[in-house]
């Protein structure tokens, strides 16, 4: 189970494409499961830090597109970027540096969007 323990996010991220296919979930259902999965592809999926340093981008292990590796420096790096408009450039480089953190940020947005159009559901003729 310890391959599993890693990956549970992808398992929420199934449930909640489902409830969204199915519609049958209702939108508090929906945000729960979305701020999960935000919370799992951001900051505890297994990717690599991606971080870039002197010596180019850093390949130690981290959690989350968003995190980076134990080196503090390189901690809080990313998630910084977002509030630092001229680094976004940069920053998307780092989300998307290969297949798996791609994939895993592509997750995270999708997340947040979900999350967003659940709490908006009301707006567009839909019920809480
Ligand atoms: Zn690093």
């Amino acid at each position: 189970m310890r391959g599993f323990g890693k990956y549970w996010g992808w398992a929420v991220f199934a449930v909640l494409i489902a409830g969204w296919l199915s519609l049958d979930f209702g939108p508090v259902a929906l945000v729960a499961l979305s701020g999960v999965c935000g919370f799992y592809f951001f900051f505890n999926v297994p990717v690599w830090c991606g971080a870039t340093g002197r010596g180019g981008a850093c390949r130690n292990n981290s959690h989350g597109a968003l995190m980076g590796c134990h080196l503090r420096q390189h901690k809080w790096q990313k998630f910084r970027m977002i509030f630092w408009s001229s680094r976004w450039a940069q920053l998307r480089q780092e989300l998307f540096q290969d297949a798996s953190t791609g994939l895993a940020s592509v997750g995270g947005l999708f997340a947040v969007t979900s999350g967003l159009a659940a709490t908006l559901q009301p707006l567009f003729g839909g019920g809480w």
